[in-house]
């Protein structure tokens, strides 16, 4: 990435930052913890790496996005709010009754590939997606966001065999790896390590990067190999940038009230 576009993602992920805080404050509730964990890969994939339209969504050849931890999807919803997939209005609405936007994230929405929010779905259909592309000869990739909570299911595990077995390239599963989830630290419920060397071990490529250094995040996810399935594991901070909410668990979900709100807008405008 040059300067401009860095700059650009950076704006964009305090954006959507204050998106995310704003959103759980009205709807009374939300995965606030999760949303801001991933907050800086949102705008690096979409501005960067997706060839995603946002005035022509379902376009054939387009790459697919699928977000498997879908509980925080507000991050992604502000995501593609500010790039013009639908209106900036509708953040609004979010998780209130009749509102446009649900607490998980819906497949009615423009851009929105599919429902996700129960744990563990996101990667088996990914993997549908590339043997479809792959049968059909497209060229188009299909990258899949889990969480730790992701892969800690056995669903997640069966799509991991499956993948390295058929060596589906156009795959590339981005691992959100806070390393915590609803109830705990991860390694204390199901221990994910040696996480790298177990997916290469299963048929897959494994990188590491910082989950929260914008250019890691592009250098990491950009460049597939063609060869195998591709995992990139993102080190990242659960609650990253509002330091009352980041590495407790106890923000994985909840409400925000008004001046809880006030003080986590201040750290995350006042950030470089
Ligand atoms: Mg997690």
């Amino acid at each position: 990435m040059n300067q401009q576009q860095e700059k650009e993602c950076r704006e964009l992920a305090k954006k959507v930052r204050i998106h995310c805080l704003e959103m759980v404050h009205k709807g009374k509730s939300g995965h606030i913890g999760s949303m801001l964990s991933m907050a800086d890969i949102l705008p690096v994939l979409f501005t960067q790496l997706l060839n995603i339209d946002p005035k022509t969504p379902k376009k054939v050849d387009r790459d697919r996005f699928i977000l498997s931890k879908g509980h925080g999807g507000a991050a992604l919803l502000a995501t593609m709010a500010e790039l013009g997939f639908f209106p900036l209005e509708w953040l609004d609405t979010y998780y209130q009754d009749n509102g446009k936007l649900s607490g998980h994230i819906s497949h009615h929405i423009p851009g929105v590939e599919f429902s996700t929010g129960s744990l563990g779905h996101g990667l088996p259909v990914a993997c549908g997606m590339a043997m479809a592309a792959r049968q059909a000869g497209k060229k188009h990739k299909i990258y899949c966001l889990v969480s730790d909570g992701d892969l800690n299911e056995g669903s997640s595990w069966e799509a991991i065999m499956l993948a390295g077995q058929h060596k589906w390239g156009n795959l590339v599963m981005l691992v959100d790896y806070n390393r915590l989830q609803a109830l705990g630290a991860s390694p204390d419920i199901i221990d994910l390590e040696p996480l790298a060397p177990k997916l290469e071990m299963f048929g897959w490529t494994a990188k590491e990067a910082d989950g929260h250094d914008l250019n890691a995040i592009y250098d990491a996810a950009a460049s597939p190999q063609p060869g195998k399935p591709n995992a990139v594991i993102f080190r990242t901070v659960k609650g990253k940038g509002v330091s009352f909410m980041e590495n407790n668990y106890k923000w994985h979900y909840g409400g925000l009230t008004g001046e809880l709100l006030e003080k986590a807008l201040k750290e995350v405008e006042a950030a470089q």
